[in-house]
């Protein structure tokens, strides 16, 4: 049988088959990157994607072969641990992706030799930390707890021994705990009348997220602020886990699975009722509309969450096809240097923040869309620091020649990555539902 280059169909994704023996069986997964990466050898297309790709490559060329039977089984990993699962090589570039016959999903392979990584205990007490994003978000910000590790996460002599004892690069600026959770202080107003439009429910249901409500707290407070001004009622959801993103980056499935079984009946639930729901991290809302669904593909609940989940800019623009948002925008933005992260872009919605953002009068997006390197916690660990700000690069230069008044990215953590990246600015940090907050005036 002849195969097809490439495929001409619209990409599927097969759900994750973690719950089989052969996911886990290391002979077997041992000859399906070897396969992959036979397929990659010969394509070399996402070459400029991430580090992982150069690294493979490198160890072909190096091999004495020159084939990847050439390259040490043990040298695999060096490619894997580069993987931080953006999703980038396969929504954008791989011409091979199911339903073509050579079934090619680097990202889910890759997640599929950390799971057994995992398993097999060789994960380091570091990075189950990092990924432990609610435990130590808790523990963080009991108050004088919480002044102790921001003052820690500033200090020369501190970041020197978390480099040494924990892997935390010393010169990574980490986002500081905020002395009040979201969550202990949001004020949601369900009062409004309940206007359903035509692509979106008329009420809204918040997930946190463990950012939001320990690092970021504003963030939430605006997106209520933004919602409230718009006249849609919104609750909190009154009892959530951390989405389990950073647990799947660790390859640690059992954990996704018991943070899924605290959120999935709460969001379901939401989801009957007719809610939205919102989450102002893309990592978050991508876990609920892709990540679980593959997991769980026979879940009902699961299908229903993802089903109710947005991005708050994807609501916000559908509500404004509705005719129910509210355009009084009384304060301009000036120049915004606007980054689209990977997890939301492989959301397949088009850039509805920034839609949103060019309604504001007088206001001048300068749109990168370009993976920053940062991802939740790789950007973080000393070994890949130096990567992530390498792949950062071309972002942190495209977004400081616009000479922007403010920079933002959906995703906080890439925002803080890059104003790092682009050294002295003038520029303002701000979350874009943040700007959103201040061009109403509110
Ligand atoms: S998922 Fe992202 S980080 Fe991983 S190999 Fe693909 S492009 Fe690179
Ligand atoms: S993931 Fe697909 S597009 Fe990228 S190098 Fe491999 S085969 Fe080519």
């Amino acid at each position: 049988m002849t195969v097809r280059e490439g495929s001409l169909e619209a990409p599927t994704r097969h759900p994750l088959d973690w719950k089989s023996a052969d996911f886990y069986d290391a002979a077997k997964l041992e000859k399906e990157l070897e396969r992959v990466f036979e397929i990659c050898h010969g394509c070399r297309r996402c070459v400029n994607l991430c580090t992982a790709f150069p690294t493979l490559f490198d160890l072909v060329d190096e091999s004495p072969t020159m084939e990847v039977d050439g390259i040490k089984k043990a040298d695999f990993d060096k490619v894997v641990d580069r993987c931080y699962l953006c999703d980038m090589c396969y929504m954008t570039k791989c011409p091979y992706v199911p339903p073509h016959a050579w079934n090619v999903d680097f990202p889910h392979l890759m997640l599929r030799a950390k799971a057994v990584k995992f398993r097999k205990g060789e994960v380091r007490l570091r990075d189950k930390l990092l990924s432990s994003t609610d435990a130590m978000g808790k523990l963080a910000t009991i108050p004088v707890v919480v002044q102790l590790v921001n003052a820690a996460n500033k200090a020369g002599l501190a970041r020197g021994l978390m480099q040494k004892v924990l892997g935390v690069h010393r010169d990574r600026v980490l986002p500081e705990y905020a002395a009040a959770s979201f969550r202990g202080n949001a004020r949601a107003n369900a009062s409004f009348a309940v206007r359903d439009g035509k692509n979106t429910p008329g009420k809204v249901a918040l997930f946190a997220t463990c950012y939001v409500n320990y690092n970021e707290p504003g963030i939430g407070h605006d997106l209520l602020q933004v919602l409230a001004h718009n006249e849609v009622p919104a609750i909190v959801v009154e009892k959530e886990a951390c989405c389990g993103m950073p647990k799947l980056e660790l390859g640690d499935l059992e954990a996704v699975a018991r943070n899924k079984a605290i959120n999935i009946p709460v969001l379901g639930r939401l989801a009957r009722e007719g809610h939205a729901i919102l989450t102002a991290v893309p990592s978050c809302t991508l876990m609920f509309k892709q990540e679980l669904p593959l997991m769980f593909p026979d879940d009902a609940d699961v299908k229903a969450v993802a089903e109710a989940m947005f991005d708050p800019f994807e609501y916000l623009v559908l509500r404004h096809k509705d005719g129910l948002l509210r355009k009084d925008f009384k304060k301009t933005l000036g120049k915004v240097s606007y980054h689209v992260p990977c997890h939301l872009r492989v959301q397949n919605m088009g850039q509805k923040t920034r839609e949103l953002l060019e309604m504001v009068p007088d206001t001048r997006v300068t749109t990168v869309e370009r993976c920053a390197g940062h991802d939740g916690t790789w950007g973080v660990k000393a070994e890949y620091y130096e990567n992530s700000m390498k792949i950062g690069r071309p972002v942190f230069r495209q977004m400081a020649e616009a000479g922007p008044d403010y920079v933002s990215s959906d995703c906080a953590i890439a925002g803080r990555h890059i104003l790092q990246g682009m050294g002295e600015t003038k520029a303002a940090k701000q979350h874009p539902i943040t700007l959103i907050r201040i061009a109403y005036g509110l």
